[in-house]
């Protein structure tokens, strides 16, 4: 994919720079393992938690993700490593868990097809912009939410017809299938065309190439990928939906929601040095919400 080609590029060169602080070559360098702000719990036990229960078996943990959202789940082509404030979450709670980062295995997984992944037992939580939805709650459990973020619109650079979501009527908007954002355009916006693949990349490449006038997902990923292009892309106007993002579970894991939830609301220092390491870097100041204890 061609928009994943140049994002790996853009942090190739952010890995260079990186290493001339040094760890270069150290795969777990992207912020955590030595540096991490919290250690492996090493007397981890979570009694009634069948996902705890398979991953103490196991000895390792399968984590669902995104790769293609940069600063927040994103696989470097490189060096295959997936760094992110959404990895930092995942390697957080695995910690919690009594699973050191080298014992993580992330599987990329599509926003269409998360609920199945966890339903199936192919991985044990998803961390990767998970919006926290009614809908969904039917068929998984959500701990969290660990960041708040809104839907947004990205554009090319010139293009200055497009200012707000007021100015979509008639355009052509692409998002991912399975997605909050393309319902919402769907559901309210009358008059305006989708477009949907099953990665935000792949509409970036589509909006460059104007098979689209925008793509439209949470303002938190759109940033990520206007900072890899500034020179192509733009996010314009203000969010115009509140997305929750929260940890996919295994409907009915209450053990482990509220454990993930017990480390959210007490861990409330190192969520903030895991946001100032990835997403706080773009100088975007956020409070960690409160969870929601449902
Ligand atoms: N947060 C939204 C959702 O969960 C959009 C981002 C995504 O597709 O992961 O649908």
């Amino acid at each position: 994919m061609k928009a994943q080609k140049r994002l790996a590029a853009v942090f190739a060169l952010a890995a260079v720079s990186l290493a001339g602080c040094g760890q270069s070559g150290d795969p777990s360098s992207s912020s955590s393992s030595s540096s991490a702000p919290y250690t492996v719990n090493a007397n981890a036990s979570l009694s009634g938690s069948p996902t705890f229960d398979k991953i103490k078996k196991d000895g390792k943990v399968v984590v669902g993700v995104k790769q293609d959202q940069p600063n927040l789940g994103y696989k470097d082509p490189a060096t295959e490593q997936y760094s992110g404030f959404d990895i930092e979450i995942a390697k957080w709670i695995a910690a919690d868990l009594g699973i050191a980062a080298d014992k993580i295995e992330f599987k990329t997984i599509p926003s269409a097809n998360r609920e199945n992944a966890i339903k199936n037992g192919d991985i044990d939580y998803y961390v990767g912009t998970y919006s926290i939805t009614d809908k969904r709650k039917k068929s998984v459990d959500f701990a969290g939410p660990y960041f708040v973020t809104g839907q947004s619109l990205l554009v090319r650079k010139d293009d200055s017809s497009i200012n707000s979501d007021k100015d979509l009527k008639g355009k052509t908007v692409c998002s991912a299938t399975g997605s909050t954002p393309i319902q919402n355009i769907r559901d309210n916006y009358p008059g305006v065309s989708t477009k949907e693949f099953d990665t935000y990349s792949q509409c970036v490449d589509a909006l460059k190439s104007k098979q689209v006038d925008a793509v439209t997902t949470d303002q938190a990923i759109l940033l990520g990928y206007a900072a890899a292009e500034p020179d192509a892309l733009k996010v314009v106007g203000d969010t115009f939906t509140t997305e929750k993002y929260g940890i996919g579970l295994k409907k009915g894991d209450t053990v482990l929601r509220k454990e993930i939830n017990k480390m959210l609301t007490e861990g409330g220092s190192v969520w903030t040095k895991l946001y100032d390491g990835t997403l706080g870097k773009s100088g975007n100041k956020v409070t960690q919400p409160a969870v929601d204890n449902y």
